[in-house]
């Protein structure tokens, strides 16, 4: 009885996930050409208060693209930073991207579960304080670091983008040519980086960062800039200059990388993901959490 109902809820998704698919899902890299996105993490209550303002803000007057990665737990109670963040949620060259719920390092946690939870209180976090349209497509990995359990969470939370270290991030790194799910745009290039020591940050001179940047290009298409509050925005913003510079560069959000100008597609990523993992009960309890949650 078990195995009949089983069958009828695959050959119901299958037409279902079918009718979605519009174009071939091969979504490691994609079709975006010689795009830079920059993103800039630890957004978060009291903390370079000015800086991180300031930052976005300069992002704005140069009429660039930025990507800004929220710690969910630590939002919230700075109004005036919500405030601010709330103004621009509908601004298309600032897009709101989960950065884990207390900056916790994914690469350590051993199950798809714990990370989906905490994926899910940091979308959550967001669409509360700032309003439930707020479309959460990305998740900026803190410290860069996933695991295999990483891409299901990811998915299951119903985002669409992994930005993480180019190494860690196994699917980029050894696998580009399977079906994953996911958009897989690592970091490639960074404003300052961490001493050997990890006690510190030392800015990277621009024209190391500029270089960064090309070969990124060359090899990928595009380049993911990490930046901080804390970083040098006159360093920031001499990069994005040179970037403009280059008329054949364009200067994107994550989620512009991914889908450009095209909607992106509500649970299709959840229902693929339930399909290539070959569980039907699984998929048909995603497509009911998902409908619950939206
Ligand atoms: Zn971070």
């Amino acid at each position: 009885m078990f195995g009949a109902r089983a069958r009828i809820l695959s050959a119901v998704i299958f037409a279902i996930v079918s009718s979605m698919v519009l174009q071939p899902v091969n979504a490691t890299q994609p079709d975006c050409q010689r795009c830079v996105a920059f993103r800039l993490d630890d957004i978060q209550d009291f903390y370079y208060s000015n800086e991180q303002r300031a930052i976005i803000e300069m992002f704005r007057q140069n009429n660039a693209s930025v990507t800004i990665g929220i710690i969910g737990s630590m939002f919230g109670n700075d109004t005036e930073l919500v405030d601010f963040v709330r103004q621009y949620r509908n601004d298309s060259r600032i897009e709101i991207a989960n950065h884990g719920w207390l900056h916790e390092d994914f690469g350590l946690l051993e199950d798809a579960a714990s990370q989906q939870e905490l994926l899910e209180g940091t979308n959550q976090r967001i669409h509360d304080l700032l309003g439930h349209d707020v479309l959460i497509t990305t998740f900026i990995a803190p410290f860069n670091s996933v695991n295999d359990h990483t891409y299901e969470a990811v998915a299951n939370s119903g985002l669409y983008i992994i930005s993480a270290d180019p190494v860690r991030d196994t699917i980029f790194a050894n696998d580009q040519t399977s079906s994953s799910p996911l958009y897989h745009l690592p970091m490639t290039a960074e404003v300052s980086i961490l001493t050997e020591n990890q006690t510190a940050w030392e800015p990277v001179p621009v024209i190391e960062i500029l270089s960064k940047i090309d070969d990124s290009i060359v090899a990928n298409g595009n380049a993911v800039v990490m930046l901080h509050p804390w970083d040098n925005i006159e360093n920031v913003q001499s990069v994005i200059a040179h970037i403009k510079d280059k008329s054949d560069y364009k200067i994107v959000t994550l989620k512009e990388m991914a889908f450009g100008q095209n909607e992106v597609p509500e649970g299709l990523n959840a229902a693929i993901l339930a399909l290539t993992l070959g569980g039907v009960v699984t998929a048909g309890l995603l497509f009911r959490s998902k409908r619950m949650s939206s």
